[in-house]
């Protein structure tokens, strides 16, 4: 088979699962009571959020949530960071639905919410944050890469404007797509609260994590035992956080080497659909993370694509993995693609493990589909 729908998940590396099944079988205490066994559980944990911590160059005295995934450490920091009807709430429209839903259910609670818009590009509209941006703005969220197009949204540029006009606004990141693939820095960015997920970088389905920095005013949204901290309640899940550490020390050792094989797949991915013969409109240009490609077969179904690949035992996206049973796709639509684009749009994302020879297999089907649809 192959896998071109790493965006939506990824296999779990050998050492994961390995992990995974020594501490599910040696390590299951509890790490909250109060025995030796589980001292040395909370211990390693302590050890786990340093770890996390140093590798996107934050500060000793900053903190890590253990979550289920991103989408709870989304929901965290945006509920967890509400405090007052009266101020603004700033979001991308790019944003996974694990953010935008948020921010759409704020509003209809009647916080004062509102989105910026993203350029052709699919990065934000910088000239957009920077009106929207006020005295009033207490509370942003930008992602770092867009899970639909591998837009990279510029963090520092995006600091620069809230130091600007929004100092003490909380600037909240997505970076699920981001993690462990491209460079991430919240000291120099001065991010305040950030998202990641453990199965897009060969992890385990269920495990994430809330980056969160000195001083940052979040309110738990959950009760119960009052674990992580009070920010989380519910039984740590030890063996899936350990076994996310082992993705994390395979994925940030191999992060550059990663990077440059992938960009080399993307590179010549381009090139072979160039004699593909029919008009393909690729959406995520060189400034885009190599990992995600959004390409769009105008007059055409992305859906069908998919389709006739699958049954050829190669597996792609149409748009976001969590949104394929909504009409559209909100994030296109955004950056100004007809409806008509929309549909034909499929995405393929790779991880470092895909190869040329894969490339060349789905090129010579895409072709294919074409002879057939057109005879
Ligand atoms: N944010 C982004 C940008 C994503 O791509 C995803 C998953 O597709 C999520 C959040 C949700 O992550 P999880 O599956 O860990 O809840």
């Amino acid at each position: 088979m192959i896998y071109f729908d790493n965006a939506a998940t990824t296999e779990p590396y050998s050492e994961v699962i390995e992990n995974f099944y020594k501490n599910s079988k040696e390590q299951y205490f509890n790490a909250s009571a109060g025995y030796l066994p589980s001292f040395n559980l909370f211990n390693n944990l302590n050890s786990f959020r340093k770890q996390i911590i140093k590798l996107l160059n934050g500060n000793e005295s900053d903190n890590i949530i253990f979550t289920s995934g991103a989408t709870e450490s989304d929901n965290l920091a945006v509920f967890g960071s509400c405090f007052n009807k009266q101020k603004k709430y700033l979001f991308s429209i790019g944003e996974h639905p694990a953010v935008y839903n948020c921010a759409v259910n704020l509003r209809e609670r009647g916080y004062n919410v509102e989105f910026i818009n993203l350029q052709k590009n699919g990065q934000i509209d910088y000239d957009d944050l920077q009106n929207k941006c006020d005295s009033d703005t207490c509370f942003v969220s930008i992602m770092s890469v867009n899970n639909e197009t591998g837009a990279i949204n510029d963090l520092k540029k995006i600091r620069n404007i809230l130091d600007q006009k929004s100092p003490d606004a909380v600037f909240h990141v997505d970076a699920v797509q981001s993690f462990c693939k491209i460079k991430l820095d919240v000291t120099n960015c001065k991010i305040n609260l950030l998202s990641v997920s453990a199965h897009k970088i060969h992890g385990l389905k269920g495990v994430g994590a809330l980056y969160i920095s000195k001083g940052t005013k979040l309110k738990n949204i959950n009760y119960g035992g009052e674990q992580e901290f009070g920010l989380r309640s519910g039984t740590i899940n030890y063996p899936g956080i350990s076994s996310f550490m082992e993705a994390i020390k395979v994925s940030s050792l191999n992060q550059c080497e990663n990077y440059r094989k992938v960009l080399e797949l993307k590179n010549y991915l381009l090139n072979k659909l160039k004699n593909v013969g029919k008009t393909v409109k690729v959406v995520s240009d060189e400034n885009c993370s190599p990992y995600i490609i959004s390409l769009i077969f105008e007059g055409n179904r992305g859906e069908t694509i998919m389709r006739y690949l699958e049954s050829r035992n190669i597996l792609v996206g149409t748009g976001s993995a969590c949104s394929t049973n909504k009409i559209g796709n909100r994030v296109l639509h955004s950056i100004g693609y007809s409806k008509g684009e929309i549909l034909g749009a499929i995405r393929v994302s790779f991880c470092a493990n895909n190869t040329k020879n894969e490339i060349d297999i789905f090129v010579e089907n895409i072709k294919k589909y074409f002879e057939e649809v057109n005879t």
